[in-house]
């Protein structure tokens, strides 16, 4: 059985299937008998009993792992299942209504989110996520279903599920995940992102992945292709065993010229830096040859927990970093919530497009006591290396300004507290949205560069949701649309004096670089992986030949044709690209 979907994480990977279910409940409205209340009553104290073992369970197991601080956060999910208030009104409605108590059971649940996520208060606000977490387990001790979580595995598998919420994934280094696949999602959503910075071989997007394989099935991903073999045979194993020798031995290789300068045949210099979203990665940016970080993508600290992460905590977090790529720079991306990322802490009623809601700068302007505790410990950190500072989905000058006033407002309390930090600290915008690309010119005179996300570039200037497997195929880096928004972005730039860099997943594609370097772009920020390749490409190829081939590249009409374009122009220049 073979499966195709999209290629999420480079590499290859066999092993057996671990399916985690993340199913939403079926749940039917049914009626019962009079007679029977009696034992419908009794199934659902026996199912809230079960639950309060369960979470208590959880809570050890945290506590022995993590400490009892991390084992404290459950305390309010056992409160969920003491509310007297939602017991008896279930208990009440079940003796009026007659039907069954799941069925009950989920509706008062369904009121209680309903109206707690529309209270203003924050603490309640909160609570929201703790309802729906106890809820579901109640519903599946009632439903007789179990689901299996990240910690129950405890030896090597490939997980397979509908989707991985980022937090999941985040979670998924400290298990015995090898690979993975899923139902949905595409080639830049974060959970993909994610398995690329932990180098764990992923497809995502398979549509069905969850329906083929069995728990315990033996499985082959090949996340550069997006591909899944279900139970393969004996040649298969064969040929997928000879192909993962094959790339580890490409990939000492490419780490052989980690050591040479990012420079092309006529001299034009290149920044190559990396992404990372947790200071794990540091060894893999340094053994990939990156000269700084691009992106030091924030969020994922706000995930997987129910509190905030303090201003200490972040400052850690951020001088460790600083100080382990001292000399080099590392440029610290505010937080980036919303979208397809969210908080539990902060669980604000659901939007209807959180990619177009109040995602990243959005998010922080609203909330401004949150984004200082960041910007203090960034600010702080910056005493001790060379950190940059840039905002996330900058759609006009007026949040530009707005984020900016922010900033000098930490900046004079610092001071005032004679609490030492980089004064001479740039900072950048994001350029991300379309608006913001066209109006460049006028946002490039409050900041001190420019880096292009083009995943979201792409997505926002396309109407193409960047998860959805569905449009996957009209997800194009090389649309002219996008080749005109980024080559306006660098040309205003530059006009302005200030650089431009990129850190979009385009910005790791060897089929767009000589394209991107054509069009002047000063800094290529991709994953660890990815960099020895690009680095390959921008030595092999003259400024100049780029230049050409990128103002070839947008007299071109459609994307597709722009990237068979590229790619000839790949294998022409760069005939042993790697
Ligand atoms: C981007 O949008 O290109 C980007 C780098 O940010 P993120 O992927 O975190 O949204
Ligand atoms: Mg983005």
């Amino acid at each position: 059985m073979f499966l195709k979907g999209i290629p999420a994480s480079p590499g290859i990977a066999s092993g057996k299937a671990f399916i985690l279910d993340s199913e939403t409940l079926a749940i039917l409205k049914k009626e019962i008998p009079e007679r029977d209340l009696a034992k419908e009553i009794a199934r659902f104290e026996e199912a809230l009993i079960r639950t309060r073992q369960e979470i208590l369970g959880i809570q050890e197991h945290i506590s022995e792992q993590l400490g009892i601080k991390h084992a404290e956060i459950f305390n309010a999910h056992l409160l969920v299942l003491e509310d007297r208030t939602l017991i008896e009104e279930v208990i009440s409605r079940l003796k009026k209504e007659l039907l069954c108590v799941e069925y009950i059971f989920d509706d008062v649940l369904k009121k209680y989110i309903d109206v707690f996520s529309k209270v203003e208060d924050e603490y309640l606000k909160e609570r929201v996520a703790d309802i729906r977490d106890v809820g579901k387990r109640v519903l599946r001790q009632l439903l007789g279903k179990k689901r299996e979580t990240l910690a129950d595995i405890n030896e090597k598998v490939i997980l397979i599920s509908y989707d991985l919420s980022p937090s999941d994934t985040a979670s998924l280094h400290k298990k015995n995940v090898i690979a993975f696949a899923t139902d949905i999602g595409g080639k830049t959503s974060h959970t993909a992102i994610m398995a690329k910075a932990l180098e764990i071989p992923a497809a995502v997007g398979l549509k069905t992945v969850t329906k083929t394989v069995k728990n315990g099935d033996m499985v082959i991903v090949d996340g550069s292709n997006g591909i899944v073999i279900v139970n393969p045979d004996e040649e298969t194993i064969e040929k997928y065993r000879r192909e993962r020798t094959r790339l580890e031995e490409q990939e000492t290789i490419l780490i052989k010229i980690r050591d040479l300068p990012c420079v092309t045949p006529d001299g034009r210099e290149i920044d190559l830096t990396a992404n990372i979203e947790i200071p794990d990665e540091i060894p893999s940016v340094k053994s990939h040859g990156a000269s700084g970080i691009g992106l030091y993508r924030t969020e994922f600290f706000y995930l997987d927990r129910v509190d905030l992460p303090t201003e200490e905590e972040q400052y850690s977090a951020y001088k460790n970093v600083a100080e382990q790529m001292t000399p080099n720079s590392v440029i610290i991306r505010t937080l980036d919530l919303g979208g397809d990322k969210f908080l539990s802490q902060l669980t604000t009623p659901r939007e209807m497009n959180p990619f177009l809601g109040q995602r990243a700068i959005r998010f922080c302007l609203a909330r401004p006591e949150i984004f200082k505790v960041q910007l203090k410990a960034i600010l702080r950190a910056s005493a001790h290396g060379k950190l940059k500072i840039m905002y996330p989905m900058i759609s006009g000058i007026e949040e530009l300004l707005a984020a900016n006033t922010i900033l000098n407002e930490v900046k004079e309390e610092l001071r005032e507290k004679k609490v030492s930090f980089d004064e001479d600290m740039q900072v950048g915008a994001m350029i991300e949205v379309p608006s913001a690309a066209l109006t460049a010119d006028i946002l490039a005179r409050e900041v001190d560069f420019f880096s292009i996300g083009t995943n979201d570039l792409i997505q926002y200037s396309l109407a193409v949701d960047r998860v959805n497997e569905k449009i996957a195929y009209l997800y194009e880096p090389a649309h002219p649309a996008v080749l005109r928004l980024i080559k306006n972005v660098i040309y205003a730039g530059h006009k302005a004096n200030i650089w431009v860099g990129m850190c979009g997943e385009m910005a790791g594609e060897p089929a767009f670089t000589i394209l991107l370097l054509g069009f002047g772009l000063d800094e290529f920020s991709t994953s660890p992986v990815n960099l020895p390749r690009i680095k390959q490409v921008i030595r092999s190829v003259e400024y100049k030949a780029a230049q050409k081939i990128a103002e070839e590249a947008l007299t071109l009409s459609t994307g597709r044709e722009v990237e068979e374009y590229t790619k000839e122009k790949l294998k022409e220049l760069v005939p042993n690209l790697l």
